[in-house]
């Protein structure tokens, strides 16, 4: 998640946009860490059946020897520097269809690119297949019954733009460059639940290859199985090359941002858990720590102007002395820009602020100025009353969906931001078992499964059904769960 501008422009994070940064190179390689069941193939263009598979698409296919290799296998994150055996920029379906056909025969896993931001970079992959859809990016309004289809590799900025030119929206997340289906398909940490649920709750359609080569139809009646998984199951059962979403009237936010400071974390951090266990559901909230200029909170009210001014002023009261920086917003569908960066994450989702919650994240808060960042995001309304196994996406039940991040730009400083972030991310795993998926690291299965609760066996059940030679296992693994396997 990244704060999003237009709702917020008194209480952006600094500018995460840094001139250059996006040419330096990679400095090195993120462990992949997956259910490899199979063998791979070394990343060599000299496998023979790549030639068949060259001259059966209609897209670019590039190999380890081609030009533009290096450059397309680039991530947002650059911590992650990994060699593909392929890469296919699909032009079509046909040509998903084909590379999953060709990947299936020969054992090799497939990396789906959708919007290349992936905070672990599974959209890359060490001998793996990669299919790119990048050129997956037609977007379809339909006004008049309120939908909106996009391609696989749509970016959530062009979504919102041709939405908004039709004055409606669904609920995306806050940073334009990032991918529709990478985010929707985890479920989504999302500016809106609270009012029409998350951006997983409100995909009413989608077309799926699964590992088979078969094209599948998914919504309510159709594939039921498979579109409850896709619902917060990331990228594990086949590769979306097309979206739908229901969409809901623009309402105006009206916002309050109060910046703290390093004076009286721990007592910022109680007020904000206070303001927001009763939160209405047209509330938006989010408390975060920057390294450099320590914290800030920002509440937000999406409806009648009055009607959010005596609710700002809770927060007001709140925060004092801080002053409160107010604005009235819509969605934005630049967002902020977070330019590409090194980055290490973990992520949990708070159920309770408690006092012992609150002395963790102090204490990293302290310990982490200079180095890392946390932002923790209400979740509520909507979102939280739909009952935990009604899609596969886990966060239910009112929570702060918390990101744990630190950047580095020289190499030396890698160890200790990736330190203090799995140092954070421990102390709070006692506190916060369930956790969204997009902002763990990459993951051992233990923690996939805990992330999922009590959705895991069934997740596990469906993914032996489609994918049983887990190909589609660069990504945070859902196993196959076979009958009789515990
Ligand atoms: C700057 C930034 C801001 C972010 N802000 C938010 C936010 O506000 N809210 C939020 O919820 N998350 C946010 N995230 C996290 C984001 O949701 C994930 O990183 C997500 O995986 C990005 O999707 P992508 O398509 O861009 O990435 P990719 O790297 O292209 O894909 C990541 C993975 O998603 C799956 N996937 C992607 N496309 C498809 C497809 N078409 N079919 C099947 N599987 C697919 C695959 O498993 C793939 O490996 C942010 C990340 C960044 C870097």
């Amino acid at each position: 998640m990244c704060i999003h501008k237009a709702d917020n422009p008194a209480w952006t994070r600094r500018d995460f946009v840094r001139a250059g940064l996006a040419t330096g190179g990679a400095v090195a390689v993120g462990a992949s860490v997956y259910g490899g069941m199979r063998p791979v193939f070394a990343a060599t263009d000299s496998v023979p059946n790549l030639d068949d598979l060259s001259r059966s698409v209609r897209g670019r296919l590039l190999l380890g020897s081609s030009p533009g290799y290096d450059e397309a296998r680039r991530v947002w994150n650059l911590a992650y520097d990994r060699r593909p055996l392929a890469m296919l920029r699909a032009a079509d379906v046909d040509d998903v269809r084909r590379c999953v056909e060709f990947a299936r025969e020969h054992t090799v896993p497939i990396a789906i690119r959708g919007g290349g931001h992936s905070y672990a970079g599974y959209g890359v992959a060490d001998g793996a297949v990669q299919i790119d859809l990048g050129t997956f990016t037609n977007v379809t309004v339909d006004r008049d019954r309120r939908i909106a289809s996009v391609g696989g590799g749509t970016r959530i900025g062009d979504l919102l733009r041709a939405t908004l030119a039709a004055g409606l929206y669904t609920p995306m997340g806050s940073c334009g460059s990032v991918g529709v289906a990478g985010l929707t398909l985890a479920g989504g940490d999302t500016s809106g639940r609270g009012l029409y649920g998350t951006a997983c709750d409100n995909l009413i359609g989608a077309q799926v290859v699964t590992a088979d080569g078969d094209v599948r139809e998914l919504g309510s009646g159709k594939n039921e199985d498979l579109y409850w998984a896709i619902r917060g199951g990331g990228g594990n059962f086949g590769v979306v090359t097309r979206l739908d979403f229901r969409l809901h009237p623009v309402v105006p936010l009206h916002s309050a941002a109060f910046n703290i400071g390093w004076r009286d974390i721990p007592g910022a951090l109680r007020a904000y858990g206070d303001l927001v266990r009763d939160a209405p559901d047209e509330a938006r909230a989010a408390f975060f720590v920057d390294p450099e200029s320590g914290a800030s909170a920002s509440c937000g009210y999406r409806g009648d102007a009055a009607v959010a001014a005596v609710y700002l002023e809770k927060w007001k009261a709140a925060f004092r002395p801080a002053e409160a920086h107010l604005s009235t917003s819509t969605p934005d569908p630049e967002g902020e820009v977070w330019a590409t960066t090194h980055v290490a994450v973990d992520g949990a989702f708070i159920e309770h602020l408690n006092d012992s919650v609150v002395d963790v994240l102090s204490r990293a808060a302290m310990e982490g100025r200079g180095v890392g960042q946390m932002l923790l995001g209400l979740s509520s309304g909507v979102v939280a009353r739909i009952p935990m196994t009604a899609t596969a996406y886990p966060l239910r039940g009112t929570g702060l969906s918390t990101l744990i991040a630190a950047e580095w730009d020289k190499p030396e400083a890698r160890s200790r931001a990736e330190r203090w972030v799995a140092e954070t991310g421990a102390a709070l795993r006692p506190y916060a078992r369930r956790a969204y998926v997009n902002y763990l690291p990459p993951s051992m299965p233990e923690r996939i499964r805990e992330a999922y609760g009590v959705n895991y066996p069934r997740l596990a059940r469906i993914k032996a059904q489609y994918d049983p030679a887990n190909l589609f296992r660069e990504n945070q693994n859902i196993r196959p769960g076979f009958p009789g396997e515990g």
